[in-house]
């Protein structure tokens, strides 16, 4: 299993120099199985990776099963712009997502309707396929074992688990502590995990503060997750948009005063399983 991080902001894009070592595209992290391509949630680094999709098949179809968490504009926004949907014509897209709220394919339409967007969903070529998930296992295909939970995060949020022989990866991103029941089924997602992603948007004074509600949590929480869950490493995910890198440095710096597998997720890292 290859992760790869292609974006790792939360809420907004943040083009600024002082946020360039960590990145400011927001959410999207690409998981190759073998020749197999997930990827979870698709924000402005979304835009980027289909970049490197074309580059990767040139002409050659491919098939990939994308997986969205919810539908806020940091985990939407790069769709419009993801060429390989207009571009490759015979390429797939398996799209997944709950339809709690709203279906994808009519979330899709709605962003890119007028007078938001130039070009319409008809325009786009490739084959989509439309999945509606809830938690628990998703069926996505033979010898992969994914399993969906909601978060706590307004208008719901849904993190995954995905199980492979060369390990365990969870990613849940956008999620409050707090609520009892959610906190256990995070705990219960990530349960020995090699690899955990997670929400680590606020400083805990922030959240204190004046963050509470807003559906996020803060790195001594994802400490704890990653401890109280047995979970091997921690990667801190959904930066703040307001977090530059010396802060996301010192973050990390005493994150791993509690916990030493600690690692602030970065565009352009790739972790190998
Ligand atoms: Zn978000
Ligand atoms: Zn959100």
């Amino acid at each position: 299993m290859r992760i790869k991080f292609w974006g790792v902001r939360g809420s907004t894009p943040t083009p600024q120099p002082e946020n360039m070592r960590y990145g400011g595209n927001t959410s999207c992290v690409e998981v190759r199985l073998g020749d197999r391509i997930y990827i979870f949630d698709c924000g402005t680094g979304f835009r980027v990776l289909g970049h490197h999709l074309e580059q990767e098949f040139a002409d050659n179809p491919f098939s990939a099963h994308v997986f969205v968490s919810h539908f806020h504009w940091d985990h939407i926004q790069g769709m419009p712009f993801f060429r390989p949907l207009y571009d490759s014509p015979n390429s797939q897209f398996l799209f997944h997502a709950s339809s709690r709220t709203r279906s994808l394919k009519q979330v899709m339409a709605e962003q890119m309707a007028s007078p938001y967007f130039p070009v319409n969903l008809n325009q786009m070529r490739a084959k989509q396929d439309f999945y509606e998930i809830d938690a628990g296992r998703v069926n996505v295909e033979d010898g992969v074992n994914l399993q969906a939970a909601w978060l706590n995060h307004p208008q719901g949020c849904m993190g995954f688990r995905l199980e492979t022989k060369d390990g365990i990866l969870v990613y849940a991103t956008d999620n409050e502590p707090g609520d009892a029941n959610f906190d256990k089924a995070v705990r219960k997602l990530a349960e020995g995990a090699d690899i955990l992603i997670y929400d680590a948007q606020y400083l805990p004074e922030e959240y204190e503060a004046r963050r509470r509600g807003w559906g996020h949590s803060h790195w001594r929480e994802a400490v704890n997750v990653v401890m109280e869950s047995g979970a091997k490493e921690l990667i801190l995910f959904h930066h703040d948009p307001d977090h530059n890198d010396a802060c996301i440095d010192k973050v990390v710096t005493e994150a791993r005063n509690h916990y030493p597998k600690v690692r602030a997720a970065a565009e352009g890292m790739e972790i190998q399983l």
